[in-house]
């Protein structure tokens, strides 16, 4: 078998891993490496649409392969004198998607929609409802293409894509390959793990995972299934590596209920938008501490979304929409004011110890009309920053908590601060409640230890040489390398 790495090694995200054996190839993943396009791209600096692809292939931002590509983006192409690429009938058998997050599927939107797609029921109703409140863009064409991109949006054909979904532990074949999905924990619902038979290799793809969120009773029957198959190569995620804690969800839950508990003035939160095991959290606490959450049209919509798809969302009865105001409304937001209860600004005003808004980076400036009393708090739930553009974005939004005197700010004094007063502004850090969605360095330990494979290959990870520490076969490739194994 051969593996070819397109994405996805020696950095978290952007997995485009191309596994071939005789004339079967399917690609695992097809996302967005953000570290590779911040080499080139930021805010207001994209690659440019009317162009399709030639700026991300220019970039190295996806692979040069023909047989891959969109015929209507190979003709732009093709009228822009780049004659590099052909288009070709698919050469790959189907992408098998992991799940949502956009570093897994975002650049499936350029591939031939011919090309199948094999994916969990409840990503793709992930999808479907992203689909429907994410802008119109090259990049999020992952469901349904938008053909001849050269030609004006209002001109162009909707054509679907062909996603094919499958079933937990049910295996089916493509081509000399039977692929067995196992349903796991991410922070996203309808992550898979694919367990891959070939003739003489048997691969493990990890995706994106977590263990900490798994029953018990779970977790043994999929350490049962693994234990029993010899696994050959196992292509595993490490964004966590270096991490020797073990958190759960129900730590947030209690650290955040009991800040929630006390306060007297309004709560504002933030979490992932995707979250759905955060979004039940902070649900949970807003019940039992009788408070009414009250979330954006991109929140809500998510979640109203995915409910009318027959995905089950709890607590959905004790939800407001918060009625932003717009120059223009999208046509989702208006479906949305029609269908669902929305909150009276004037109450949440007034009332505000009755409410948990959730307001996210780019909607802090609501809280000029709502105007947070005294003793309101900021609960942030996300993720902390990591790298230098977040912390300066950071500093910015604990700018406006201050700005409106709301708690769930600390300042991180050393020794050294005391000499350089002019720093104190820096140390200011969110009072965080929050747990990744990936798996920490002491359970993949544990994880890899039971299912024993005979080779282990980091992904998703800038730390692969730790996997050593507690792993004795471990081979670290490079982007743009391709093994046999
Ligand atoms: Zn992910």
């Amino acid at each position: 078998m051969k593996i070819s790495f397109y994405g996805g090694v020696g950095e978290i995200g952007g997995n485009k891993i191309l596994i071939q054996e005789g004339s079967t190839r399917l690609f695992l993943d097809f996302g967005k490496s953000y570290h590779e396009a911040s080499k080139y791209f930021e805010e207001y600096l994209n690659p440019r649409s009317a162009h399709g692809i030639k700026d991300y292939l220019e970039l190295d931002l996806i692979p040069r392969l023909e047989g891959l590509y969109r015929k209507d983006l190979i003709d732009i192409l093709r009228k822009e004198e780049w004659k590099d690429l052909k288009y070709t009938a698919p050469f790959v058998d189907g992408v098998l998607l992991s799940h949502g997050h956009l570093d897994h599927c975002a650049y499936i939107s350029f591939l031939d929609e011919k090309i199948p797609v094999f994916t969990s029921e409840t990503t793709a109703k992930v999808l479907r409802s992203l689909t429907k409140i994410r802008p119109k863009v090259l990049e999020n064409e992952i469901l349904e293409v938008s053909v001849p991109h050269s030609k004006q949006a209002t001109r162009r054909k909707r054509r679907k894509r062909v996603i094919n979904t499958i079933s937990n532990s049910q295996p089916f074949t493509i081509k000399n390959l039977t692929i067995t999905p196992l349903f796991i924990d991410h922070s996203i619902p309808g992550a898979v793990m694919y367990f891959i038979k070939g003739k003489k290799i048997n691969l493990l793809y990890s995706g994106d995972f977590r263990l900490s969120e798994i029953p018990p009773e779970r977790l043994q029957r999929l350490y049962q299934f693994l234990a029993k198959k010899k696994i050959d190569v196992f292509l595993c995620e490490g964004t966590r590596v270096q991490e020797k804690k073990i958190v759960r969800e129900k730590d947030v839950y209690r650290r955040a209920k009991s800040i929630i508990e006390k306060v007297s003035g309004l709560v504002v939160a933030d979490y992932s938008l995707t979250d759905i095991t955060r979004f039940r959290t902070l649900a949970a606490i807003a019940r039992e501490t009788g408070r009414t959450m009250v979330l954006p049209f991109n929140y809500f919509g998510y979640l109203a979304f995915l409910k009318e798809q027959g995905y089950t969302i709890d607590d959905f009865k004790n939800i407001r929409l918060y009625p932003k105001k717009k120059a223009a409304l999208k046509r989702w937001e208006k479906e949305l004011l029609t269908k669902y209860p929305v909150v009276d600004k004037k109450d949440l005003k007034e009332h505000q110890k009755n409410f948990l808004v959730v307001l996210n980076f780019y909607q802090i400036q609501e809280l000029i009309d709502i105007q947070p009393q005294k003793g309101s708090y900021f609960l942030r739930a996300i993720t902390e920053p990591h790298s230098e553009e977040m912390e300066i974005s950071e500093g910015r939004f604990a700018n406006w908590i201050e700005h409106f005197q709301m708690l769930g700010l600390v300042e991180q004094k050393s020794s050294k601060d005391k000499k350089n007063e002019k720093d104190k502004k820096d140390k200011r850090k969110f009072i965080r409640t929050h747990i990744s969605g990936h798996i920490s360095g002491k359970e993949l330990e544990l994880f890899i230890n039971k299912i024993k494979p005979r080779l282990v290959i980091p992904i998703h990870t800038e730390h692969p040489e730790d996997f050593q520490k507690f792993c004795k076969n471990v081979l670290i490739v490079r982007r743009g390398e391709s093994i046999e194994v």
